[in-house]
């Protein structure tokens, strides 16, 4: 039993904003539906964490839903009743993002299906993993041209903030490869749209936040899939030989893949490792392999391999095994990634650097920064710097587990980070924990955030959808305050 004794509830009175009993007079009746909306305990605390572990908003009622018509219903239903609600996609979010305080949490997860695979595309539904989308295309001998280093995310949830991989520095983000979408919109209407169809709906989806409708399914780009992956990790001491190497590496332009990872290597010292890939189909070869050898990029250490293209893609799978077995993984992350440009890159990463200590990244924590081409992001909201050339930056924090504090201190030097970047004419990746004012997002958002304030008020009316951002577009009475 949970809220006012109910576990499934069956009317809400908007008044006393309470679950009722379906004979109250002012009560609003729960749809009917084919999966359930829940509000026992252990459901309502499972909506109030994610990968985070810092934020917990405790919701009215999970909807574990049967189908899309229980999504488009309960998020009318959610609309005449003012109850706020945000889609859960795998939870990867790490500060609550895709959490609702008293509003309804959609469980997306309950719709998976990946279906009709074809030469040049395939749909998912959103609340499939990356990697259900990988396992399905790749048995036609396709692939998406972007996966993000973990593929335990969601279709729904990258798509909601952009989708950033080792390729985007020739792919763009994921949300550059959708060409069609079904969204929930915040009457409960559901919607396809794509650049033909329904465009102001699809330009405010893709990387929208959530702001003006929930994705049920996406209809996605595939490219031919090598079955082979040469891999190189090139080690370098120093930041500016690192940056060099990277950008020489997406200039020659025959490299797949490009990322670098930096790595505490000592107090005050930093290791630096690129990872570049080629892939290829036996049996030809990789192209320039034998040309390509560590000592043309100034290396200090190298190492190549052959692996398969979905050993590759699952390259993480081992480092998140090993990080639950020793319980790190469900440790609080304080995660910030921002994009940054060129030509500020070095002198603030070395600034930063020089300030971090291995304790302020945590234990499994971890820096990336990589290349991406910004003339190839082509997403209407899809927010980055005024420069050709950018670099993703990361600071993956892990914090401790037996003090409270650690996670928020983390979280404070996030913001002073974050600070510095768009200080810079850097932009946030909006998946990050930091706390961020209405104000904030209007700044983030720049030129497009009057489009993304008038698509609010057409698609989401009542200001019910995603209030986990915090960021205010609404101007209608209904619109959930920030939680901050
Ligand atoms: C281990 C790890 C590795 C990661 N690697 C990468 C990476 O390589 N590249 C990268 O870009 N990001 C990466 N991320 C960040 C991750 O992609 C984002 O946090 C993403 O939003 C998480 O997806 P999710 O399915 O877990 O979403 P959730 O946390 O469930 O939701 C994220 C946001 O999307 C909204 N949302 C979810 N589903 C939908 C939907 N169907 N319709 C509309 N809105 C929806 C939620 O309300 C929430 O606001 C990584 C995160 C982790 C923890």
């Amino acid at each position: 039993m949970s809220q006012q004794g109910f576990s499934w509830p069956v009317a809400f009175d908007p008044v006393t904003r309470t679950w009722v009993g379906r004979d109250s007079p002012a009560a609003v009746l729960v749809p009917e539906l084919a999966g359930q909306l829940v509000c026992d305990e252990s459901s309502l605390r499972w909506a109030a964490e994610d990968f985070g572990h810092a934020v917990h908003r405790r919701p009215r009622a999970v909807l574990r839903p049967g189908g899309v018509a229980d999504v488009a219903a309960i998020v009318e239903f959610a609309g005449k009743t003012g109850l706020s609600v945000a889609a859960r996609g795998s939870g990867h979010s790490t500060y609550g993002q895709a959490q609702t305080n008293g509003g309804i949490v959609i469980d997306m997860a309950k719709l998976n299906l990946v279906s009709d695979v074809r030469a040049d595309r395939v749909t998912a539904q959103a609340g499939a993993r990356w990697s259900d989308v990988l396992d399905a295309t790749l048995a036609a001998g396709r692939t998406p041209a972007v996966l993000t280093d973990y593929l335990g995310t969601s279709v729904g949830g990258t798509l909601s903030v952009g989708g950033a991989g080792g390729t985007s520095h020739q792919h763009g983000f994921q949300v550059d490869s959708v060409e069609e979408l079904s969204v929930v919109t915040g009457t409960g209407r559901l919607v396809t749209c794509s650049l033909r169809q329904n465009r102001r709906l699809f330009d405010a989806t893709r990387a929208g936040l959530g702001q003006c409708g929930i994705i049920v399914s996406a209809t996605l780009r595939v490219i031919p899939a090598a079955s082979r992956v040469r891999r190189y990790r090139l080690q370098y001491r120093d930041l500016t030989t690192f940056l060099a190497a990277q950008h020489h590496l997406i200039n020659h332009g025959k490299f797949d893949f490009v990322q670098g990872q930096i790595f505490p290597a000592a107090p005050g010292v930093w290791q630096y490792l690129l990872e570049a890939a080629l892939y290829y189909m036996p049996p030809g070869t990789p192209v320039d392999a034998t040309r390509i050898d560590g000592q043309d990029y100034g290396t200090i250490a190298d190492e190549i391999d052959d692996i398969s293209y979905r050993d590759f893609a699952h390259r993480m799978a081992p480092g998140e095994a090993a990080l639950r077995d020793s319980g790190e993984w469900s440790y609080p992350h304080a995660w910030l990634t921002v994009v940054l440009p060129s030509a500020a890159t070095a002198s603030l990463v070395g600034e930063i650097l020089a300030r971090l200590t291995a304790a302020e990244l945590g234990q499994s924590g971890l820096v990336l920064l990589y290349p991406i081409r910004t003339d190839r992001l082509h997403t209407l909201l899809t927010r980055s710097p005024d420069s050709k050339l950018a670099w993703l930056f990361a600071l993956l924090r892990t914090a401790s587990v037996d003090n409270p504090a650690d996670v928020a201190a983390m979280i404070e030097a996030n913001r002073v980070v974050h600070d510095r970047a768009v200080a810079c004419g850097g932009v946030t990746y909006p998946i990050n924990s930091v706390p961020m004012s209405a104000a904030d997002w209007r700044i983030h958002f720049g030129p497009r955030w009057r489009q993304l304030q008038a698509a609010k008020e057409e698609f989401d009316p009542h200001g019910i959808l995603t209030p986990g951002y915090g960021i205010g577009t609404h101007s209608a009475p209904h619109c959930p305050k920030p939680i901050g």
